[in-house]
């Protein structure tokens, strides 16, 4: 079962610390779920409630735009070759250097950053990714919950969702995940061997389809299984909700030997992701020593990677020149990525020079259009360089492609509010809370959006129906919550 680790552990926590302050009706309304069948409406809606709550409240949730573009755009060329290539997938890391991925409800697929760190290429990550792609296109959730015949599951998911919601404190998820309950929790949600065949096969065809190495599937679970023997703790987490039998090694090794062979050159974006995951543990001196020594010895895999990890561990340390002469020598090698011009107008920022890191994310942005790092580093640097009216076009002319982005909305609030737009400034914070699920901190930000006063009538008439619209999906809510439907 690929019940979100963090979910299942935070369910641990309220069973070991069983706060009867936690009454029945602080937890979300997902009563449906419970006796209903699953919609894949109602899927998505569990789903994304869960990473709202992900988001707003777990420490260990990654929000790196970087990070995410590359996963989900790894994710989207498995999905893209997939046998259902319009599916719905949305790919979030969850800082925790132990090996794990996890489908969830509605095509939200987590990864622990120790798989990424652990995949030795890129077509292992993909062969992870490919997997888990698999369980969400072939509804296993929604069948398992169907062939146990009862709501455990479903009643399970909501209480989680109540727990992140009621508490902030991961301590407590962390500490409980060691205990033996967690484990419990997880060995029984865990895929049948069926589902488990079933993923393997579809996602080998997905990873061949895709053009990846098929022999990253079974390199990277045999080394999940030498890592489960020798190190009691490194691997049992994705290993005891996706079991790995001797039967099962030993189809993925026959399909892959059968496979015509191919060599296939991980992305230059793999190993910086690699780097910079690397970077951002320890101290910036323990990571300005590793890629130095790395670089002395020549022992690396990129070149690049390891000149952009010493790069990035130098500016953390604030030594700004010297991450500038690290970035020089790397780029001397003519590589290109958005992460690259990301650290180089990140050098620029920490110079004091807006303008400059603005040119580079313009520069970079026509490369790279599709890049969300990009465009959100973009905005922000216009905003540090106080060019606010080219940072309202940008974001008028992006908010257009991507309405339901709450960063843009998040943004655009900051633009407002730097320029005294007041009604603006809260219309546009009201849509940032919204699309994070927030519906009663939106509906106080459109209050304060009427009391601006600074609007034209037009804009006072959107403000006052957006927010009946609003109010109406809490009576709605509220109707929901007393019924239970
Ligand atoms: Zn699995």
């Amino acid at each position: 079962m690929p019940l979100p680790r963090i979910v299942a552990a935070l369910l641990t926590a309220t069973v070991v610390t069983a706060s009867p302050a936690l009454a029945t009706d602080e937890l979300p309304d997902l009563g449906e779920a419970a006796r209903a069948e699953l919609s894949p409406q109602l899927e998505r809606r569990i789903g994304e409630r869960i990473l709202n709550e992900i988001r707003l409240r777990e420490p260990s949730y990654v929000d790196d735009p970087e990070l995410s573009d590359y996963l989900n755009h790894l994710g989207g060329r498995l999905v893209a070759a997939s046998a259902n290539p319009t599916a719905d997938c949305y790919f979030f890391l969850i800082r925790d250097s132990t090996v794990n991925a996890f489908a969830m409800f509605g095509g939200f697929i987590g990864v622990n950053t120790g798989t990424l760190l652990t995949a030795q290429s890129e077509s292992e990550l993909a062969a992870v990714l490919a997997h888990e792609i698999s369980h969400v296109l072939q509804s296993h959730l929604a069948r398992q919950i169907q062939r146990e015949k009862q709501s455990s599951v479903a009643t399970m998911i909501a209480m989680a969702v109540g727990v992140l919601a009621a508490r902030s404190n991961s301590q407590v998820a962390t500490a409980a995940i060691a205990s033996a309950q967690a484990g419990s929790i997880q060995a029984q949600l865990a895929y049948s061997r069926d589902f488990e065949r079933e993923a393997d096969r579809v996602g080998f065809q997905t990873l061949s389809q895709a053009g990846f190495d098929v022999r990253g599937m079974a390199d990277f679970f045999g080394r999940l299984q030498q890592a489960g023997r020798v190190y009691e703790n490194s691997a049992p987490v994705y290993m005891r909700s996706h079991p790995l039998t001797v039967e099962r090694m030993s189809d993925m090794q026959n399909r892959a030997q059968s496979a015509p062979y191919r060599q296939v050159a991980g992305s230059l974006d793999f190993h910086l992701v690699r780097a910079k995951l690397r970077a951002q543990m320890g101290t910036p001196q323990e990571g300005i020593s590793e890629f130095g020594r790395q670089l002395r010895e020549k022992k690396y895999a990129s070149e690049v990677a390891v000149r952009y990890g010493l790069s990035y561990s130098l500016l953390r340390a604030k030594d700004v020149a010297g991450a500038q002469r690290e970035f020089d020598a790397l780029a001397a090698l003519k590589p290109s990525s958005p992460l690259l011009a990301g650290l180089a107008a990140a050098i620029r920022i920490a110079d004091n020079d807006p303008g400059g890191a603005a040119a580079i994310y313009r520069d970079a942005l026509q490369r790279y259009p599709q890049s969300t790092a990009l465009t959100y580093g973009y905005a922000e640097a216009l905003l540090t360089a106080k060019q606010y009216e080219q940072a309202r076009l940008f974001l008028d002319a992006q908010l257009q492609l991507h309405t339901s982005d709450y960063k843009l909305h998040g943004l655009s609030a900051r633009t407002f509010s730097a320029t005294g737009k007041r009604l603006q400034q809260h219309r546009a914070q009201a849509e940032f809370y919204l699309l994070q699920g927030q519906l009663g901190p939106a509906v106080e930000q459109l209050q304060f959006a009427q009391q601006a006063g600074d609007g034209s009538f037009f804009e006072q008439s959107a403000v006052d129906a957006r927010l009946r619209e609003l109010r109406r999906l809490q009576v709605e809510e509220a109707k929901q919550k007393r019924t239970g439907l």
